[in-house]
């Protein structure tokens, strides 16, 4: 089954608040504003791990992913 991964580019995020305050099933704050992904479902490498986006929340993520003011929230199809 192939669904959207997500995760955040942590050097380029200005700690907004918007994806946490707005989806916190997803996002958190990781300690210092900086957004993250709540789960690491896939780590790729230290810079990219990825939270698998469960299918009822894809839509709010997408719209987030949009209104993020830096485009740090990367959403891709699963390989
Ligand atoms: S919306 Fe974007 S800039 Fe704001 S906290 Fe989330 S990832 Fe960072």
């Amino acid at each position: 089954m192939s669904g959207k991964k997500v995760r955040i580019d942590y050097d380029t995020c200005t700690a907004c608040e918007l994806c946490y305050d707005r989806v916190p099933e997803v996002f958190k704050n990781r300690g210092d504003g900086i957004a993250d992904v709540v789960r690491y479902d896939i780590e790729e490498s230290d810079e990219e791990k990825w939270m698998r986006v469960p299918e009822e929340l894809e839509e709010e993520v997408e719209e987030v992913a949009d209104e993020c003011p830096s485009g740090s929230i990367i959403v891709e199809e699963e390989d």
